[in-house]
């Protein structure tokens, strides 16, 4: 598998740098995607242009990207439903999956989202990205 794994990091208001970052493993639900595609969301933009969304301060330098579709690389060893090779759109919103929204099946409202490229988490504008099987779709 390559090494590259050019990453686009937000530093702050209007510094963006290109550089490379270590590949991460998945984890037992997880899959490793190398990305195909990452969109440029109007959010993208406003971090970059004034390092902040409301109360989502950039505080520390942030990978942007969640727009995204890729190929899966790489499989964690839970991961049944997808295998290496498929082609799959990300849903960059992971949700707890516990709480009472969750299991009701509206995790859009879920108060522990995990939102990428939404400080302090890192989004999926680089070469090689792990996402939450579950929420990938082929
Ligand atoms: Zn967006
Ligand atoms: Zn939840």
């Amino acid at each position: 598998m390559a090494k590259d794994n050019l990453t686009a990091i937000l530093y702050g208001i209007n510094d963006i740098r290109l550089e490379q970052t270590p590949i991460e493993e998945p984890d037992t639900n997880e899959v490793l995607i190398e990305m195909s595609c990452v969109g440029i969301c109007g959010s993208d933009v406003h971090y970059l242009e004034r390092g902040r969304i409301g109360d989502f301060i950039l505080r520390e330098p942030m990978i942007i990207g969640h727009e995204a579709a890729g190929v899966v690389a790489k499989l964690g060893k839970n991961v049944k439903h997808l295998k290496v090779g498929d082609r799959v759109a990300i849903e960059p919103g992971v949700p707890c999956r516990y709480c009472s929204f969750c299991k009701d099946g509206r995790y859009n409202l879920c108060k522990d989202m995990v939102f990428c490229a939404t400080p302090p988490v890192h989004g999926n504008l680089r070469r090689y990205y792990k996402h939450a099987a579950d929420f990938c779709f082929k």
